[in-house]
C-alpha cells in the first residue's frame, strides 16, 4: 500500500488515493457505505475509521475527500451536497457580520446570488471588481475584507485571473483567497500550489464529468480553518449521500484522459469560430489574444473544454443557433462527456441582468465534450448556417 502520494502523477493519485482495496472483503473499488448509523463496541467504542453517523462522516465520502486533497496537492478536503453548499460553508466559515469580500465580475450566478441576496441579509457586504486588473482589486479592499473570491478561468466570459498576484493582494490584506477551481479543474490548474488559501469545486462539472451527479468540495491546508470548516458542514448538514460520493469518486478517476479531450475538442471548436464570418468575438483563454493568455499559460496545464463566442448579427440570432446544434444539447451546467450549448443571458446568468455582472446578450457559452471533434466542429458551422 502507498503512504504517501504526493510523489506520484496525477492519474495515478486519481485512480489511487484514498482508494485502497477494502481491506475486509479485497473490493478494488471503494463500496458504497450506505448507511446512515455504525455500531458501537460500548458506549463510545467507536471501531476502525471512528465512524459515528453519516452526517458526520461516511467511508465513501472520506475515500473521495482524500482523493480530492490529493489531486490537489493539499492536507484537507471536505465534499459537500452541492458547489453552492461549499461556497455557503465556506462564506459562513470565514465571514462575520460586518465583514467584506472582493468579488469577480463575473462570477458564477449562483455565487452572485448568494453573496448579494442571502449574504446582505446577514450585514456581509461585497464589492464587485475585474480580478484581472490587480489595481482595480486593491481600490476594492477595505479594513473589513477578509476574503477574495475568484473564479479562473470565469465564467462565462473565460476571464483570467493572477492567482499569485492576487494571493498577494489578499495577504498583505490580512484577507484570503478563494480560487473556484471547477473550469479548470485539479489536473488543469492547483491554486493552492500558486498562493491561494482555498479551492472551491462543484464537482458537479468535470470531476464527476458525466452529468449524472450533484456535489461540491473546499481543499485546504490549513488545519485549524479545515476543523472549523468540517463543524459547519456537520453542524449544517449538507453532505452528499454515499451514492453521490461513489459516482463522484467514479467519475474522477478518469478526469485526466477527459480533460485533455475537452480541452483538444474545445481548440479544434474555437479554431473554426476564429475563422467565422458570423462569430465576432471568441472567448478562449488559449487564444494567444486572449488579454489572459499570458497568465493562462503560466498558471494552467491546457486551456480546458470550455468556450465562449458572440454571434454578430445579436441576441436573436445567437438563440436561434442554440436552438439549432443537434449534438450539442440546449442544456445548463457543464463539463460533463457530452457537448451542451447555452445562452448565459437568458439561462445560467439570468440573475445577473441589470447589474455588473450582465453578461452581452449575444453571447453563446459552449462546454465541449469528448465526442469525436470532427462532429463537433460539423454540428456548430451548420447551426451558424455555413
Ligand atoms: C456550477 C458551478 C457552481 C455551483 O455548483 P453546484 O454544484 O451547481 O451547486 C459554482 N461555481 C462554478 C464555476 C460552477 O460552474
Amino acid at each position: 500500500m502507498v503512504d504517501d502520494f504526493s510523489a506520484l502523477g496525477f492519474e495515478t493519485r486519481a485512480i489511487h488515493a484514498g482508494q485502497a482495496p477494502d481491506p475486509r472483503t479485497g473490493a478494488v473499488i471503494v463500496p458504497i457505505y450506505q448507511t446512515s448509523t455504525y455500531a458501537q463496541d460500548g458506549v463510545g467504542g467507536l471501531r476502525e475509521g471512528g465512524f459515528e453517523y453519516s452526517r458526520t462522516a461516511n467511508p465513501t465520502r472520506s475515500a473521495l475527500e482524500e482523493a480530492l486533497a490529493a489531486l490537489e496537492g493539499a492536507r484537507h478536503a471536505l465534499a459537500f451536497a452541492s458547489g453552492m453548499a461549499a461556497t455557503d460553508a465556506v462564506l459562513r466559515t470565514v465571514l462575520r457580520p460586518g465583514d467584506h469580500l472582493v468579488l469577480g465580475n463575473d462570477a458564477y450566478g449562483g455565487t452572485f446570488r448568494l453573496i448579494d441576496k442571502v449574504l446582505s441579509l446577514w450585514g456581509i457586504e461585497h464589492t464587485v471588481a475585474d480580478l484581472s486588473k490587480i489595481d482595480e482589486v486593491r481600490a476594492a479592499i477595505r479594513p473589513e475584507t477578509k476574503l477574495i473570491w475568484c473564479e479562473t478561468p470565469s465564467n462565462p466570459m473565460l476571464g483570467i485571473a493572477d492567482i499569485a498576484a492576487l494571493g498577494g493582494v489578499a495577504h498583505s490584506a490580512g484577507a484570503r483567497l478563494v480560487i473556484d477551481n471547477t473550469f479548470a479543474t485539479p489536473y488543469l490548474q492547483n491554486p493552492l500550489a500558486l498562493g491561494a488559501d482555498i479551492v472551491l469545486h462543484s464537482t458537479t462539472k468535470y470531476i464527476g464529468g458525466h452529468s449524472d451527479v450533484v456535489g461540491g468540495a473546499v481543499v485546504i491546508n490549513e488545519d485549524e480553518l479545515r476543523e472549523e470548516l468540517f463543524f459547519i458542514r456537520n453542524a449544517a448538514g449538507a453532505v452528499p449521500g454515499p451514492f453521490d460520493a461513489w459516482l463522484t469518486l467514479r467519475g474522477m478517476k478518469t478526469l485526466a484522459l477527459r480533460m485533455d479531450r475537452h480541452s483538444d475538442n474545445a481548440e479544434r471548436i474555437v479554431e473554426m469560430l476564429a475563422a467565422h464570418p458570423k462569430v465576432s468575438t471568441v472567448y478562449y483563454p488559449g487564444l494567444t489574444d486572449h488579454a489572459g493568455h499570458e497568465i493562462a499559460a503560466k498558471q494552467m496545464r491546457r486551456f480546458g473544454g470550455m468556450v465562449s463566442f458572440t454571434h454578430v448579427d445579436g441576441e436573436q440570432a445567437a438563440l436561434d443557433v442554440a436552438a439549432r446544434t443537434k449534438l450539442f444539447i440546449l442544456a445548463e451546467s457543464l463539463g460533463g462527456i457530452e457537448s451542451l450549448i447555452e445562452h448565459p443571458g437568458k439561462m445560467t446568468h439570468a440573475s445577473t441582468e441589470g447589474s455588473t455582472l450582465e453578461v452581452p446578450s449575444n453571447l453563446l457559452r459552449l462546454s465541449v465534450g469528448i465526442e469525436d471533434g470532427r462532429d463537433l466542429v460539423a454540428d456548430l458551422r451548420a447551426a451558424l448556417g455555413s
